[in-house]
C-alpha cells in the first residue's frame, strides 16, 4: 500500500506531522513505505518499552483474541485480575483501576483524591502540582498540568490545581491551605524537557503530605514500568506514595494505563468510576506480557546498563561540541544543547540516509531519548555515532 498526503486531509489537523508513512516496526526499526529503515529513539512517546511488535505482546493478544475479547467491564475476566495482582505485588499499593489512556487515568486519580476529601478531610479538594508538568489533554488533566498558555486555553478551566516549582518546598507550602488533599507530581518531568524531581524534595513531600493529612500522587504514566531504571520510579526514591497512574510502558504500545491506590485511599463507591472498556480482556491480556517481560531476570538490569552506556555517550557528545550536558533517568534522557538547533538536529536525523534516525525535541535546545527499553548495545552506539554525524551536518 502507498500513501499520499492527499489522503491524510480527512484527518483532523492537530500536530505538524512530517510527510513520512510507517507501514512496519522491528524492535528498534521502523520501515516506511518506501522500504526507507529509521532506528527508533522516540519509540510512540516513551511507550513501547519492548520496542515494535515485541512476539510476546503479538502472541499474546492473538491467544486472547481467539479466546474472549469483550465479556463487558461488569464481569472479572482472568487477564485483568492477573495483570492487578502483579502489579500490586511488586507495588506498594493494594488496589488497581484499568484505563484506556494516561489522561484518563489522571481523571480517575483526580477524581479519587477528591473523594478520598470528601471522605476523610471535610471535603478538602486543592491538587497541588507543578509548572512544566504535563498530565494529559482531558479538560481536569489540563488544567492540572502546567505548561505554559494552557490556563487559558479552553476556559473556564477545572478548579483547584495550584502550581507550585518542582524542588522548590516553600512553593508548595506557601500553597497549601485547609482545602488541599493532595500534592500531584511526575518523578521526572516528561514533557516538560525531562526534569527529575531531586531525591531530598520527593522525601520532603512524602513528609509534608502525611504531617497535613494530605496525599501524595505520582504520575508515573512515563517513567513507569522500567522506564527509568526500576519497574516504578518512585522506587528509587525510598518513599512510598499513595496514589500512581500508569500508562504508555504499561501496554508497551496499546491502550491500557492504570490508577492504583493503597487500600484506605481506595475509597471509590459503586458508580464512581467506570467505562466500557476498562480492564478488557484482550488489552490487559497483553500487559500480562508485558509485565512478565519487564520482570524476567536480567531485564532491569540490563535497562540499566544501556541507560549508564547512553548517559556516557550523551556527555561525550556534549563536551565534543561544547554542549550544557546531559540528564535524566534510565532510559529517559535529554541531551541539552547550547542553541536551539533542536528542531534542526531531528530533521537531519530523519531525512538521513539510506536509513534515518527519529529523535525528538521537546524545547528548541533540548534533544530526548525515549527508546525501546530491550535496545541493544550495538543500536546504542549505532545512535550516539549517527547523531555526532548529524550535528556535524547541521553544524557544519
Ligand atoms: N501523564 C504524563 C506524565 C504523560 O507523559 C502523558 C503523555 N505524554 C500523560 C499523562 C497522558 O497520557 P495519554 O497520552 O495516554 O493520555
Amino acid at each position: 500500500m502507498s500513501f499520499s498526503s492527499a489522503d491524510a486531509q480527512s484527518l483532523m489537523e492537530i500536530t505538524a506531522r512530517p510527510p513520512m508513512y510507517f507501514v512496519r516496526g522491528e524492535g528498534s526499526w521502523l520501515t516506511d513505505d518506501t522500504g526507507k529503515r529509521y532506528l527508533d529513539c522516540i519509540q510512540g512517546w516513551a511507550v513501547n518499552c519492548l520496542g515494535h511488535c515485541p512476539p510476546q505482546l503479538v502472541k499474546a493478544l492473538n491467544d486472547q483474541a481467539a479466546t474472549l475479547i469483550n465479556p463487558s467491564p461488569a464481569f472479572f475476566n482472568e487477564p485483568s485480575t492477573a495483570l492487578a495482582k502483579r502489579l500490586t505485588d511488586a507495588s506498594c499499593f493494594d488496589r488497581v483501576f484499568f484505563t484506556n489512556s494516561g489522561a484518563e487515568a489522571n481523571e480517575g486519580v483526580i477524581k479519587l483524591a477528591r473523594k478520598w476529601g470528601q471522605k476523610n478531610k471535610g471535603g478538602a479538594y486543592k491538587i497541588i502540582t507543578f509548572n512544566h508538568s504535563f498530565h494529559g489533554r482531558t479538560l481536569a488533566t489540563m488544567s492540572a498540568s502546567g505548561k505554559a498558555g494552557w490556563d487559558t486555553k479552553f476556559a473556564p478551566q477545572v478548579e483547584g490545581f495550584p502550581k507550585a516549582e518542582l524542588n522548590d518546598l516553600a512553593s508548595v507550602k506557601a500553597l497549601i491551605d485547609d482545602q488541599t488533599v493532595a500534592v500531584m507530581l511526575e518523578p521526572v518531568q516528561g514533557e516538560g524537557g525531562v526534569i527529575p524531581a531531586d531525591m531530598a524534595f520527593m522525601k520532603a513531600l512524602r513528609e509534608l503530605t502525611r504531617e497535613n493529612n494530605m496525599l501524595l500522587i505520582v504520575d508515573e504514566v512515563q517513567t513507569g514500568m522500567g522506564r527509568c531504571g526500576e519497574l516504578f520510579a518512585y522506587q528509587a526514591y525510598g518513599i512510598e506514595p499513595d496514589i500512581m497512574s500508569l500508562g504508555k510502558g504499561i501496554g508497551s504500545g496499546i491502550p491500557l494505563a492504570a490508577m492504583l491506590a493503597r487500600e484506605e485511599v481506595a475509597c471509590f463507591e459503586h458508580g464512581d468510576q467506570g467505562g466500557t472498556y476498562n480492564g478488557n480482556p484482550l488489552i490487559t491480556a497483553g500487559g500480562v506480557a508485558v509485565f512478565d517481560a519487564l520482570t524476567a531476570p536480567g531485564f532491569m538490569e540490563s535497562v540499566r546498563l544501556r541507560s549508564e552506556q547512553l548517559s556516557q555517550g550523551l556527555l561525550a557528545l556534549s563536551e565534543k561540541w561544547g554542549m550544557k550536558g546531559e540528564r535524566g533517568m534510565g532510559l529517559l534522557r535529554a541531551l541539552i544543547l547550547d542553541k536551539d538547533d533542536g528542531p534542526a538536529i531531528v530533521d537531519a536525523a530523519r531525512d538521513r540516509g539510506p536509513e534515518g534516525m527519529l529523535l525528538n525535541a521537546p524545547r528548541p535546545n533540548l534533544l530526548r531519548f525515549m527508546t525501546a527499553l530491550n535496545i541493544t548495545e550495538d543500536e546504542v552506539k549505532l545512535m550516539l555515532a549517527w547523531l555526532d554525524e548529524v550535528i556535524a551536518k547541521v553544524r557544519s
